[in-house]
């Protein structure tokens, strides 16, 4: 076992350097000395150029056979914004709380983990941090190329633990175990702009867009999973370019969003979407941007490690969630199963987002549970996680 490693220290010194997407440089100096100091070999590569880099990633590894553990994390933070009472990089404890931008999501997470390796004797297996620049951002250079890095070496990881800020009221009341998918769609019809007086001379878009919206408002996608409820179409916009009370449009335009479950894919809700248009109105053109698709990781030993760490420490059965906004675990998912936990979230992405110290070392506790029972000397016998269904209709 490692010297000991305080998390709060770890924490504030990440949270001392900005790091606003994307990341590079300094914050990941700070981790590296730390899992030096650990005995991981540790591989950095910079990507990119603006807007979109240069970003950073991390891969750090140690230990060798299996099972390969793989705890997943961003350094890079969103701006900070006006009105801060402290210096959002000049971490403080106040009330108990840490405050700094980044202290909920996630370099807080960050440091738990680290703490929690430096207090597990690892006896198997392999341990690695996938830490990148880019989380908050687009992305480009972030996680998708540590995803590519791995692939070329043929390193697999068997389970990934992303740490962001899943926890809700209380620490260890809710894991993320997947994510709805989202795909935005744009739907224009053409015409003929024209004077309402004269309707022969114009051809009129909208009694045409509105069939498109009766028939794609009729339309049932399907009826939910287990774990998913139903995906949802919703419009969220009708326009024309036009708006005087004489003027028949030249085209109108509709926009929507699917939520969407792990039953579709976004390429096909984009097709369906565009027969239906183009069936009600001949012409009719559809844009799409896929967000992100839908994704679960099934029941296995993963979820058992978590939830009964998270039992053990907190006494709490966390709910296993797949609300909320996206994270990088939509494109870990590719490599091995993946879950989400950390932190309560009330505070990410705020002014004066802050954690509660005694939250960030009872979270390190957890992470250290885990370890012991996936790479510790000691399996003890895993208990059975029961899948129960999760609120999965809030979130970005
Ligand atoms: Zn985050």
């Amino acid at each position: 076992m490692a010297d000991p490693i305080d998390p709060i220290a770890l924490a504030t010194q990440l949270i001392n350097c900005p790091s606003i997407t994307p990341a590079s440089g300094e914050v990941f100096d700070v981790l590296e000395r730390a899992l030096d100091s650990l005995g991981f070999t540790i591989h950095r590569f910079v990507l990119g150029e603006p807007p979109d880099g240069p970003t950073e990633n991390m891969v750090a590894i140690r230990g060798q056979g299996a099972p390969h553990f793989g705890f997943a994390g961003h350094l890079d933070v969103v701006p900070a914004g006006e009105g801060w009472a402290s210096n959002p990089f000049d971490a403080v404890v106040e009330d108990g709380l840490l405050v700094g931008r980044g202290a909920n999501d996630m370099k807080s997470a960050i440091a738990a983990f680290v703490a929690a390796v430096a207090s597990v004797d690892q006896t198997k297996g392999i341990l690695s941090f996938l830490i990148t620049g880019d989380e908050e951002g687009y992305a480009t250079f972030g996680t998708p190329r540590i995803i590519d890095w791995l692939n070329e070496r043929q390193i697999k990881p068997d389970m990934i633990l992303i740490g962001e800020p899943t926890s809700v009221d209380r620490l260890g009341d809710t894991v993320k175990i997947g994510r709805r998918g989202s795909v935005n769609m744009w739907i224009e019809v053409p015409g003929t702009q024209g004077h309402v007086a004269y309707p022969h001379r114009a051809d009129n878009p909208v009694p045409r867009l509105a069939r498109i919206i009766a028939a794609l408002d009729k339309l049932h996608l399907d009826d939910g999973t287990e774990v998913f409820p139903p995906s949802n179409l919703e419009f969220t916009g009708v326009d024309t370019p036009t708006h005087a009370s004489n003027v028949i449009p030249g085209c109108a335009t509709a926009q929507l969003n699917i939520r969407f479950n792990d039953l579709q894919k976004g390429a096909g809700l984009v097709r369906t979407v565009e027969e239906i248009a183009t069936r009600e109105a001949p012409g009719a053109k559809v844009r799409a941007r896929i967000s992100g698709e839908a994704f679960l990781t099934p029941p296995g030993p993963l979820y058992d490690v978590v939830v009964d760490a998270i039992r053990e420490e907190t006494g709490l059965a966390p709910e296993l969630s797949t609300s909320g906004g996206t994270s990088d675990g939509r494109f870990l998912i590719q490599l091995c199963p993946v879950v989400d936990f950390g932190l309560p979230n009330a505070t990410m992405h705020k002014i004066g987002e802050h954690a509660a110290v005694e939250d960030i070392r009872a979270l390190s506790r957890i992470y250290r549970r885990v370890l012991e029972k996936v790479v510790g000397p000691a399996p003890r016998e895993m208990g059975r996680a029961s899948l129960r269904y999760p609120g999965a209709n809030s979130g970005s």
